[in-house]
């Protein structure tokens, strides 16, 4: 019987030998299948579209992280302000742009030789009144061009800071988008990026900048002064405080441009010391880049533009020699 055993032996090693093969047959063919289902797929998605058709490209997952939100963040709120046209008049000219990409803008009035600055809202809306004065002038100036002397030049910056406008008009529209005070950034030879904060406006946490002249609003002002030869230039702000003459300690010119602008708009000079001790000013940095005068002028409240006292203001400015 042992001859019989090996053969049945034999018979099962090849029916198993052969199932195997098949198996693996039909394992290679498969495999080939569906490559070439692959390989067909990516060129239809390859295929160029023909003309008038969109072509859908395949779908992309994206894997995000998840985010738990800060509970203590509170979203600005940015305002569109409604933008001042002056109708029938001379378009401004946009000398820059700001942090937040809004455009800055100068009205020139008169063709004479000695040339004047006037810069209104370098504290955004939250002096937002030196803004709507500007505006008043302007129309005003534009209306009764004779108040500019023959002899005169006169520029207007209406708002130096559209950040701040569009972002508020209480303590939050104060800085530009970067959170720096501009009439801090200005580079003064006592600028500091930050100050010792007794007697000084304390409603929001805010900076002189990186560097003095680290904003764009700055800069742009900066070099629009260096283009120009400014016998004198008032910067608007509000409020109460009266004016302040530029330069470290107050140049003569500047205290002289002052007291009279004090004495027809009824504004404190010398100013209330409220022991702040102001770095890197516009108005400094004016006198010492210069400007033959310069004052920070401050209206009476936040509200108001006591258009009446600051036309006043306007004929002893553009008749002041320093
Ligand atoms: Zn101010």
């Amino acid at each position: 019987m042992p001859p019989r055993k090996r053969s049945s032996h034999a018979w099962i090693y090849a029916i198993w030998g052969l199932n195997g093969l098949v198996v693996l047959c039909l394992l290679v063919v498969a495999v080939l299948y569906k490559t070439s289902l692959q390989v067909s797929a990516a060129d239809q998605v390859i295929a160029t579209a023909a003309p008038g058709e969109t072509r859908k490209l395949p779908p992309t997952s994206y894997f995000l992280p998840t985010l738990t939100p800060n509970p203590f963040y509170t979203p600005p709120v940015f305002e569109t302000v409604t933008p001042f046209v002056l109708v029938e008049g001379p378009r401004p000219t946009i000398i820059g742009f700001s942090f937040g990409g809004r455009p800055i803008e100068a009205y020139r009035f008169g063709v004479g030789e000695k040339e004047y600055l006037i810069v209104a809202g370098i504290h955004g809306g939250y002096e937002g009144n030196t803004i709507a004065l500007a505006n008043e002038l302007i129309t005003y100036i534009n209306e009764n061009p004779g108040v500019i002397p023959t002899d005169v030049t006169l520029y207007i910056i209406r708002n130096m800071n559209p950040d701040g406008e569009a972002r508020d008009d209480g303590v939050d529209g104060r800085v530009n988008n970067n959170g720096v005070d501009l009439n801090r950034n200005f580079p003064t030879k006592n600028w500091t990026a930050d100050w010792d904060r007794d007697g000084c406006w304390i409603y929001r946490p805010t900076t002189g900048g990186a560097y003095g002249g680290s904003e764009p609003e700055t800069r742009t002002v900066m070099s629009f002064i260096r283009g120009h030869k400014f016998k004198a230039l008032i910067s608007y702000h509000s409020a109460a405080l009266g004016i302040f003459p530029g330069g470290v300690p107050w140049t003569g010119p500047s205290k002289r441009l002052a007291k009279a602008l004090a004495k027809v708009t009824d504004y404190p000079y010398p100013p209330l010391d409220t022991g702040c001790e102001y770095t890197g000013t516009l108005a400094d940095w004016a006198v010492e880049n210069g400007v033959g005068a310069a004052v920070d002028m401050e209206l009476r409240d936040h509200k108001h533009t006591d258009f009446k006292e600051n036309l006043k203001a306007l004929q002893v400015f553009l008749n002041f020699q320093p």
